[in-house]
């Protein structure tokens, strides 16, 4: 089985003192699986996402992505290798407010070396998918949340990254916005889209994900895979 993610021996310490935030774990996520992250505030989540994202290193242990070790890698190449390999979606957007809806969505494939009419040919084809189109020339403040997280989700896709990371991505929205976001995820799964969602929005993880792993005081306390209590 081809994995995406995987994680040996990874820990983080914030401080040397006391347990770690998170881990020591091990865990593996397949090409084409759906995993939510859940657990309570405090339990290590955004510390998981973040080690997987390169965004932090961890203090111990292994972390490959697409096939690189990423824990090892320099800053420049961490930034070069998120950019092509993994797309974020955050709870409140991350857009630029002074660029169009198109030129959000194209920034990244241009920052890797898209041509501009490649990177304005995609970002079309994915406004088209996610049914955002008709904002095309719109500034991203004149949108509605859901709409926004739309911009956020074509953005985060324009490189075709081997990863889709989502915080949170309903914890800003609506009710109906948030199941528009959901099942926006379902079909990018369906697709086979390999995605990586924390939340702890029950109901989310339960319609999002293949697999879901819950996490108290940074252990894996539950993997639906495993299908046991550790
Ligand atoms: P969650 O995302 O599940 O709320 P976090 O990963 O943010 O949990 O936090 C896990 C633990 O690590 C918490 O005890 C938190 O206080 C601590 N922590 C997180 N980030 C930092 C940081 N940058 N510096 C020090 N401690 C941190």
């Amino acid at each position: 089985m081809t994995h995406v993610i995987e994680l040996a021996g990874v820990a983080k310490r914030y401080d040397s003192a006391g347990a770690p935030a998170l881990g020591p774990l091990d865990l593996g996520v397949a090409r084409g699986e759906a995993l939510a992250i859940t657990g309570p505030s405090g339990s290590g989540k955004s510390t998981l996402l973040n080690l997987v994202a390169g965004l932090d290193r961890p203090s111990a242990g292994t972390v490959t992505v697409a096939g690189r070790r990423i824990d090892e890698l320099s800053e420049h190449a961490l930034a070069h290798f998120r950019r092509e390999h993994i797309g974020m979606v955050f709870q409140f957007f991350n857009l630029l407010d002074d660029l169009t809806v198109e030129d959000n969505i194209r920034l990244p494939a241009q920052l890797t070396g898209t041509s501009r009419r490649k990177a304005a040919a995609r970002a079309g084809e994915l406004m088209e998918v996610l049914g955002i189109a008709r904002h095309a020339g719109a500034y991203p403040g004149r949108l509605s949340g859901g709409e926004r997280q739309r911009v956020a989700v074509a953005r985060a896709l324009v490189n075709r990254p081997a990863l889709l990371l989502a915080d949170e991505p309903t914890g800003a929205l609506d009710t109906a916005s948030g199941h528009d976001v959901r099942e926006l995820l379902v079909d990018l799964h369906r697709d086979g889209q390999t995605i990586v969602l924390v939340t702890h929005d029950l109901a989310l993880a339960r319609a999002c994900a293949s697999r879901t792993i819950h996490l108290v005081d940074g252990h894996l306390a539950l993997d639906t895979n495993a299908e046991a209590l550790r």
